[in-house]
């Protein structure tokens, strides 16, 4: 089979030869019953990297995320998102849908951060008219953008003042740690919740893991059931995420390097231009005159995927090499 350059998201990564046989070889059992020896062992140690006191393996990041929410707020709260943020957007409402929750999201800022002052001015003081605001949901990386810490420190210091609870939907969180040279529990303390997901750049094939303290995993666990998130002999699964926490984070290094090699060559093109170019991802406009589409079809005849669009996201991971990159450049060149 010719070989096939998927750029259209880091999601996309098929597990190799090392984390299959991890797979094969997990001891499992009933994780219902919480008797998956390989399950556990993946909760403890993202929990140790993460920096809390334990941790659940949940089957996707929006699981996670749901779970987080239902967990913080009770119905009929509110929660403070960005309205581009995947809690909001890409959820399904599932908060709305099963939580009765009710949120308020604002503009989410060029870096990737929401304004400090409208975060302020949203929380609701205590007033019959109002839903009580109880929760502040951050993304770290958002479209790539890794949160500043100086930031992260200023809206900890605000939530805290209001007694507003603080989740991180993580789901590139190593991105954020491997591109700013933080270690991760510098980016995570403070966060009552935080949600990771091995299914990135990590290279996992399934799975996310929300990390918090003891009781709120005790009653996630219990949401998680609820959803029909319990599963068994899940270990099999799990040890592929334990495979990618202990090869898969430093190499993230080699997914922005290249990013940033293909931000570099599209921006030589008169008829590209970059919007952003941060960890893993590339957001390139093409021109007008530019037909997406046919160009999307053009590249898959070359084994080259991406998803059309006037502004093209161009993720990489640890299936996308620097050749991919030569060649898919060397195609646009012939075709623009
Ligand atoms: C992918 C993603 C999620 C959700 O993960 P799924 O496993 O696809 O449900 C949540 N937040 C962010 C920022 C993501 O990129």
């Amino acid at each position: 089979m010719e070989k096939v350059a998927d750029f259209r998201s880091d999601t996309v990564t098929k597990p190799g030869p090392g984390m299959l046989t991890a797979m094969v070889k997990a001891p499992v059992g009933d994780d219902v019953y919480q008797d998956d020896p390989t399950v556990q062992k993946l909760e403890k140690l993202m929990a140790d990297k993460i920096g809390t006191e334990s941790a659940l393996f949940v089957s996707s990041g929006t699981q996670s995320n749901l779970l987080a929410l239902l967990n913080h707020c009770e119905r009929g709260d509110e929660y403070i998102t960005g309205d581009q943020y995947h809690v909001f957007k890409y959820e399904g409402g599932g908060s709305a849908a099963l939580g009765s929750l009710f949120p308020c999201p604002l503009p989410v800022e060029k870096d990737g951060t929401l304004s400090i002052d409208l975060i302020s001015k949203s929380i609701k003081p205590y007033d019959v008219h109002f839903p009580p605001s109880t929760l502040l949901c951050l993304e770290n990386t958002h479209n790539g953008h890794v949160i500043p810490l100086n930031y992260l420190t200023k809206i900890k210091d605000l939530a805290k003042s209001h007694r507003l609870k603080m989740h991180l939907d993580g789901a590139r969180i190593f991105n954020a740690s491997i591109a700013s040279k933080v270690d991760i529990q510098e980016i995570t303390q403070g966060f009552d919740s935080v949600s990771v997901c091995l299914s990135k750049g990590l290279g996992a094939p399934i799975g996310s893991v929300l990390c918090s303290n003891a009781s709120f995993i005790k009653k996630a666990r219990r949401w998680r059931k609820l959803l029909g998130g319990g599963m068994r002999q899940v270990g099999i699964i799990a040890a592929a995420g334990i495979y990618a926490l202990e090869n898969n984070i430093d190499r993230l290094a080699i997914d922005h390097e290249n990013a940033a090699y293909l931000a570099k060559e599209l921006a030589a093109f008169s008829k590209i231009s970059i919007h952003s170019a941060q960890t893993n991802m590339v957001f390139a406009r093409f021109d007008e005159s530019i037909d997406v589409h046919q160009l999307a079809l053009q590249l898959k005849l070359h084994g080259i995927l991406i998803r059309p669009s006037r502004v093209i996201r161009f993720a990489t991971h640890l299936d996308i090499t620097k050749e991919d990159i030569k060649l898919l450049i060397q195609l646009l060149k012939s075709i623009l």
